[in-house]
């Protein structure tokens, strides 16, 4: 069993398109408390994806979907998200290089290294109010889950209702990295746009997974 290159090209091609519907809702999110690009960053990046994908050889495996994902948002992206975003798909990549099944170690392997790679690249720690305060939750709930033997779609299910979870929960935060610190304590009553975009890519993950 496992989740295999189907389910990672399955996992970005609806994350593009969750990204591209929800664009406006990240860019209103951006504007409360950034300089309000996010939703057409991430929007432009995984539409790069979306083309590089097509390219993609027959014999990739899982790691090689994700590299592509970085190595394409690094490129094409602007600002903070970009980069964050790109050494988080690259950090997990590297996790599951050669792999051509996830399970759910392997998937919780995934989503440490990518929260790692986040925190690596942007120094933000839980409470900041950035895109770790979703992926953190995520991270943690994976490992319970798999813990508790759930199979590979109930620990992207658990990791993506943790990261939901952690979205919802950076709207009372001050924030204390990125664009939006500059705003102090009025950035507080809004919720965090990369950590929203996080919970939508994570709900991508486990959607995918569950439509087999
Ligand atoms: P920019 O802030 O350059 O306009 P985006 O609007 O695309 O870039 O992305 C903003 C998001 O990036 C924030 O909502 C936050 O989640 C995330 N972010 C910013 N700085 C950091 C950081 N140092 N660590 C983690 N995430 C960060
Ligand atoms: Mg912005």
């Amino acid at each position: 069993m496992g989740l295999g290159v189907g389910w990672a090209e399955a996992w970005i091609r609806h994350g593009a398109d969750v990204l591209a519907e929800h664009r406006l809702e990240l860019i209103i999110l951006d504007r409360d408390i950034g300089d309000g690009d996010h939703g057409e960053n991430m929007d432009r990046g995984f539409q790069a994806v979306l083309i590089r994908l097509d390219d993609l050889p027959p014999e990739a495996n899982p790691g090689d979907v994700f590299k592509l994902v970085a190595t394409t948002l690094i490129s094409t992206v602007g600002g903070a998200a970009g980069p964050l975003y790109g050494t988080a798909f690259l950090k997990g990549a590297l996790a599951v290089a050669g792999a051509s099944t996830l399970d759910g170690a392997a998937l919780v392997a995934l989503l440490t290294a990518a929260r790692d790679g986040i925190v690596l690249r942007g120094k933000a720690e839980s409470g900041d109010k950035t895109m770790v305060d979703a992926w953190t939750p995520a991270v943690d709930a994976a490992a319970a889950a798999a813990a508790d033997g759930a199979d590979e779609t109930a620990i992207l299910h658990a990791a993506a209702a943790a990261a939901e979870g952690g979205a919802v929960a950076t709207e009372p935060l001050v924030a204390r990295k990125g664009r939006a610190s500059y705003l102090g304590e009025r950035s507080a009553g809004h919720r965090d746009p990369g950590a929203q975009s996080s919970a939508l890519l994570l709900r991508a993950a486990a959607d995918a997974a569950a439509r087999g």
